[in-house]
């Protein structure tokens, strides 16, 4: 903190939204009151610049419609209807109602249900997981995001590990695939633009022209979900032109030769019919790519939302390694770095999973619908705890998900800053501090730097963060474990005590003086340079049988890609510019911003339905139905419709999610939500 007057403090923070980015911020303080908030200008990655949502994150905490106080239900479920209660009274009926229900009914049917709502270290994972794996809770499987992709790379790498993202600046070919980098990862652009100044050149593969795809040098626009065989095809045709890095492949890998006959049938011809780009572009596409030095395969979230999005990943990661990509700085393949700045951390002492109930069930997230209409014998959940996330509105099957949250046994409890749509159905909803008004460490998923994040104002009205909830709930629980109590500073201190290289010098009180450090690591740092996989032989696994040592069938061939049913069309979404997820939908002006729920739709799909720009459609399959504004649009391909995600307006200014649509579709391994496999029928709105 430094002031600049007796009154005006500032205070160094960072933004905790699911987001790669993690952009360092400044906080104007005066009379406790914070009245200015701007990017860190001195961040070498984040660079003064918020985006279009955090850039207004005082509306956020100052809005007339956050919560201030708790509150209890007063009307049905759904309807929004609350009364203020002190948080005594919200405790002590948590209290009551969890330890009647554990006598009865075990603690497994009480249900915490978090997400990425908040990705600061504690505020995301720490206390709670400590009381709740003490009190023998169902576990749940935070997978809908990130994992899919992680157990892919596994299964080549051994590990999720990429280059550093500021590396691309290096790069000589950066292949952005399935990310539209310039709404959600906006801070790598100018790395990328560096790169292009210097002769870089952009190409995306995208099934949709996004505003990345229309400012890259070139688009792919493949049919959704035929990646692999284009990733197979591009290994048919470096491996048929003598393009490999034989050196490299023969040091640091395995399984080339069967890999070599694997994808003799894919064929560019065979690619083409399948992936909707022609011979010329694929055949050109992996030559430029295994000529081209250094050359970097950037996805990120896109992918992992197909049903095999693990096969892409690990059919992607094969790339890198037949050409010897990750010789060169700015080479090899870069994704989410968070699972490395994890490894640096001490999440075992954070976490404490010696003193968890042995054998609690495992629920995965995807699955919330179904899990809340379980049977009594089959354990029905009686107890849901809702923080970092809005369900009712980010899982799949989100009507099954409504009718579970509807069920009258059900006690619901929410934490968040906004009524959300999950919120309206909740008994007790309890306040939430913003990042302005607690302390907590981010570690990135899009760089190398640890941030602090320094709590500038005292928390609003009577809204607590994360941390000090669990403290209160397990006051109130009569727990006397003295763990289950540390404070905010302690439990950071704990997973800064590491002893990992990465975090020599890196220290609680190293943060205070400069707010962001960098991982320690070389600055030309190269995670495969000289092979070192983190597999078992330390190889690359090229090509993998069923039943590999990390448990996960590996099948070596690309995972079935769905078929579209007669007459639909394929729902692809992404993110909007104005809200996160659903964060922001709440709140006026994002979404008069984000304007009214729009679909675009190919110039022939429309005119086969009769359709035109601006007419109101609906849109529906077995899941539910949902109304938009048809927006004829030269971005998508035939066969193919875009909607955005978060809580935009229809027409007649209902809040929808596109995942009233989508299905519960198991991932092929890491236990995610193929939420491209949603098939719909568009038509008029009569
Ligand atoms: S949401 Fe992302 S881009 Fe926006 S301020 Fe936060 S970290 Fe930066």
């Amino acid at each position: 903190m430094s002031g600049n007057s007796d009154q005006l403090q500032i205070i160094h923070g960072v933004c905790a939204h699911d987001c790669p980015d993690t952009c360092s911020w400044k906080a104007e303080v005066s009379n406790g009151q914070a009245v200015r908030l701007y990017g860190d200008p001195q961040h070498p990655f984040t660079r003064g610049v918020l985006c279009a949502k955090v850039s207004h994150y005082l509306e956020r905490v100052y809005h007339p419609e956050r919560l201030q106080v708790p509150l209890r239900r007063t009307g049905r479920k759904g309807a929004g209807q609350f009364e203020e209660i002190s948080w005594d009274a919200a405790l002590a009926e948590i209290a009551n109602r969890w330890r009647k229900q554990i006598e009865e009914f075990g603690a497994e049917t009480i249900l915490p249900f978090s997400s990425a709502g908040n990705q600061g270290l504690i505020q995301h994972s720490s206390l709670d997981m400590r009381l709740f794996g003490l009190m023998g809770c169902s576990r749940l499987e935070r997978n809908i995001c990130g994992n899919v992709a992680h157990e892919g790379l596994c299964a080549t790498q051994g590990c999720g590990t990429g280059i550093n993202p500021e590396d691309l600046v290096h790069s000589r070919l950066i292949v952005l695939w399935g990310t539209n980098t310039l709404v959600t990862n906006s801070h790598l652009w100018p790395v990328i633009q560096e790169s292009r100044r210097h002769g870089g050149r952009v190409i995306v593969v995208d099934p949709i022209r996004t505003r990345t795809a229309s400012a890259a040098d070139q688009h792919l626009a493949v049919r959704p979900g035929t990646d692999t065989v284009l990733m197979l095809a591009m290994m048919h045709i470096i491996i048929r032109d003598g393009l490999t890095d034989e050196d490299y492949i023969q040091r640091y890998s395995e399984g080339f030769a069967e890999l070599s006959d694997h994808v003799r049938q894919y064929t560019p011809e065979l690619a083409a019919t399948v992936t909707g780009l022609s011979v010329e572009q694929i055949e050109a596409f992996a030559r430029e790519y295994a000529t081209v030095r250094p050359a970097v395969l950037r996805p990120l979230i896109g992918l992992e939302h197909h049903p095999n999005g693990a096969m892409m990943f690990r059919t992607l990661a094969c790339l890198p390694v037949i050409t010897g990509a990750w010789r060169y700085r700015g080479g090899g393949l870069a994704r989410s770095t968070g699972a490395f700045q994890f490894s640096a951390l001490n999440t075992a002492g954070l976490l404490k999973p010696e003193t968890w109930q042995p054998d609690c069930r495992s629920l995965n997230m995807r699955d919330l619908g179904r899990i809340l209409h379980l049977e009594a014998d089959k354990g029905a959940v009686r107890s849901l705890l809702v923080y970092n996330s809005n369900p009712a509105v980010t899982m799949p099957n989100q009507n099954l998900v409504r009718r579970g949250l509807q069920r009258e046994d059900l006690f619901t409890v929410v934490h968040d800053l906004f009524l959300t749509e999950t919120a309206r159905f909740a008994d007790l909803v309890l306040p939430a501090t913003s990042q302005l008004e607690h302390l907590d460490i981010v570690p990135s998923w899009g760089h190398h730097y640890l941030s602090l994040n320094r709590p500038a104002i005292a928390p609003c009205g009577q809204s607590v963060c994360n941390t000090e909830l669990f403290r209160r709930l397990a006051a109130a629980m009569g727990r006397d474990e003295t763990w289950l109590y540390e404070s905010d500073e302690q439990l950071l201190r704990t997973a800064l005590d590491s002893g990992h290289p990465m975090l020599e010098g890196i220290t609680l009180e190293s943060l205070l003086e400069h707010g962001y450090l960098h991982l320690n690591h070389a600055p030309d740092w190269m995670p495969f340079a000289a092979g070192g996989f983190a597999t078992p032989s330390g190889r690359a696994r090229l090509f993998a049988s069923a039943g590999s040592e990390s448990g996960a069938a590996l099948p070596p061939v690309p995972g079935e890609i769905p078929v579209r049913p007669p007459g639909r069309l394929q729902l692809v979404t992404g993110k909007t510019l104005h809200f996160l997820n659903s964060s922001y939908s709440h709140q006026e002006p994002h979404r008069r911003r984000a304007g009214q729920l729009t679909v675009q739709m190919h110039e022939e799909d429309a005119a086969e339905r009769e359709l035109q720009h601006g007419d109101s459609v609906i849109l529906q399959n077995e899941q539910g139905s949902v109304r938009a504004i048809c927006s004829v649009s030269p971005h998508v391909q035939r066969g193919v419709i875009s909607i955005p995600f978060g809580g935009l307006l229809d027409a007649s200014g209902e809040s929808v999610g596109v995942n009233i649509l989508t299905p519960e579709w198991p991932t092929d391994w890491g236990g995610g939500s193929g939420f491209y496999a949603c098939f719909v029928e568009v038509s008029a709105e009569k």
